[in-house]
């Protein structure tokens, strides 16, 4: 026991060298140092100046959940090595993760679940995924959501207002004459879709669809191109009656709306996997919902749909799209 008191000592020694030698951050992967510098220079241009020194930016395969975690008191960030996680982000994700991260490990920040009026998240570090909560078409929101990583004083954004002032953009009630709707019938579906004068709320038509069995779906499509006048940060809502007989299996009815930019698709909302659409019942209004209009914006496409996992009939009337403001 005597003896040995010298070398634990000794050791204790070198492990406090090493870590007062340690000056500058530690990546494991060269690429997470792009967006750790990325951060210092968003933090230089608000007037911060964080001190990373200590910080290292390593890779874990124990991270089950999330794609990354920050380490407060360790000055660490860990990154997952799944295959979903790093090497398959975009460059907005990746800064999107590796800033949050960097929010507890450098800034100290805990979570913090507040939400704006209009429903969006008041801070990017907010518990969950934050894929997603800017993308390179919505600068606003980026500035956002950095002024306030750096500064949680930063007053709310007035796109963060909530959206009340309801106006029209499109409504549809089926006209038999001026339809400009597609059935698109996918190679290996039975579904079949029709414009009817059996079933309506208005005009006298609606649009029937009917699967007889399970197979791939088919669908209902209305393009709008170029949009109407909707502002960036808008709120969107599609609204659309939907008369269901015997549907039944899958997800039933599907009722979705998507936004396309000139190159990718911006964003889709859909009714499938939060609101069930299935069953007998007369005309029902049913609702999909965008938060926060994107005006990069260059096509939007309305869908009709039924799971391919469904059979039974549907009739759908009365599609309406309404920005709020
Ligand atoms: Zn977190």
């Amino acid at each position: 026991m005597k003896n040995k008191l010298p070398f634990v000592l000794l050791v204790i020694l070198a492990v406090t060298c090493k870590k007062e030698e340690s000056t500058a951050p530690v990546f494991e992967d060269p690429t997470f140092k792009t967006y750790l510098d990325r951060f210092v220079s968003e933090a230089n241009a608000r007037g911060f100046n964080p001190d990373v020194s200590l910080l290292r930016i390593i890779y874990s395969d124990t991270l089950n959940y999330y794609c990354g975690y920050g380490v407060q008191v360790a000055h660490q960030v860990q990154i997952s090595t799944r295959a979903t996680c790093w090497a398959q982000l975009s460059d907005t994700d990746k800064e999107i993760l590796m800033f949050h991260e960097l929010g507890h490990a450098v800034l100290g920040r805990n979570h913090d679940n507040a939400k704006l009026a209009n429903g969006d998240y008041k801070t990017m570090m907010f518990a969950g995924s934050q894929f997603g909560l800017y993308v390179p078409e919505t600068p606003e929101r980026r500035k956002y959501y950095l002024d306030e990583l750096f500064n949680p004083s930063t007053p709310p954004p007035s796109w963060g207002n909530i959206k009340t002032t309801p106006t029209i953009v499109f409504s549809d009630t089926i006209n038999y004459a001026s339809n400009k709707w597609d059935f698109v019938q996918r190679a290996g579906s039975y579904q079949t879709g029709v414009l009817s004068a059996e079933k309506f709320v208005t005009a006298g038509h609606s649009l029937k669809m009917n699967s007889p069995s399970v197979s791939a779906f088919s669908y209902w499509a209305y393009l709008i191109a170029p949009p109407p006048d909707i502002k960036e940060g808008d709120r969107l809502v599609l609204s659309v009656k939907v008369r269901l007989e015997g549907v039944s299996g899958g997800n039933g009815v599907i009722v979705a709306f998507r936004g396309d930019s000139d190159s990718r698709t911006l964003y889709l909302q859909t009714t499938q996997g939060s609101v069930p659409i299935l069953g007998t019942a007369d005309f029902t209004e049913y609702r999909v919902e965008l938060p926060y209009y994107i005006n990069a914006t260059s096509r939007i496409i309305i869908y009709l749909m039924m799971d391919g996992p469904s059979q039974g009939t549907a009739y759908f009337d009365d599609i309406t799209l309404i920005k709020y403001e």
